[in-house]
């Protein structure tokens, strides 16, 4: 059971992860979160979708898993925690690219020759454990999906975001952009913060 985060908690978890690493990757996680951002954020993407970059992630910091998990062979279902864990304080514009963030790796690469064979080591290690490449009926129901191809762009920028000592904007700079598109009827904690 995951217990839904509140805005200053998120704000706390995303802070301290700066002294975590992106697991398997020679990064920490707020770098890779602050890099994913950035990408999205370069791309012209909206403010919900540089959110869904900057969060995708989270579920591996509330489950405190990671390498771990990788290490024994275990799927930590991080994109699950992570909207269980995001869902009072962001709608589905947010919500539904982190969902299908590794719905969309399994998609790439099934579709996308090349895709695969580009991975990070740590990145097709988990593709084994989260299921593989899809299957074609997979394929069909995933591009059926409204926010498949958020959840596409939103994959490529995870991809992108392992570069070792790459400066980004600070944190303030995209929770300010995160506060923006806060649930209007999120909890009085959350809207607090962001008036
Ligand atoms: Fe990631």
């Amino acid at each position: 059971m995951i217990m839904p985060l509140t805005w200053p908690h998120l704000e706390s978890l995303l802070g301290a992860s700066a002294a975590s690493l992106y697991g398997g990757e020679a990064i920490s996680q707020l770098e890779h979160a602050l890099q994913s951002a950035e990408c999205a954020e370069l791309a012209g993407a909206s403010a919900a979708l540089i959110t869904a970059a900057l969060l995708h992630d989270v579920g591996h910091l509330v489950a405190g898993q990671g390498d771990h998990d990788l290490a024994m062979g275990v799927d930590d279902r991080h994109e699950q925690i992570g909207v269980a864990a995001l869902k009072d304080l962001f709608a589905d514009d947010v919500l539904a690219p982190i969902a299908l963030h590794v719905s969309a790796k399994r998609y790439l690469c099934a579709t996308e020759p090349g895709y695969a064979a580009a991975l990070s080591d740590a990145s097709a290690l988990s593709l084994a454990l989260q299921g593989g490449p899809m299957d074609a009926g997979e394929v069909r129901r995933f591009a059926a999906n409204p926010h498949a191809v958020a959840a596409v762009a939103l994959r490529r920028w995870d991809d992108e975001a392992k570069i070792v000592g790459k400066l980004t904007p600070p944190l303030a700079h995209y929770l300010a952009l995160a506060r923006q598109v806060v649930r209007p009827d999120s909890s009085r904690t959350a809207r607090s913060v962001s008036a």
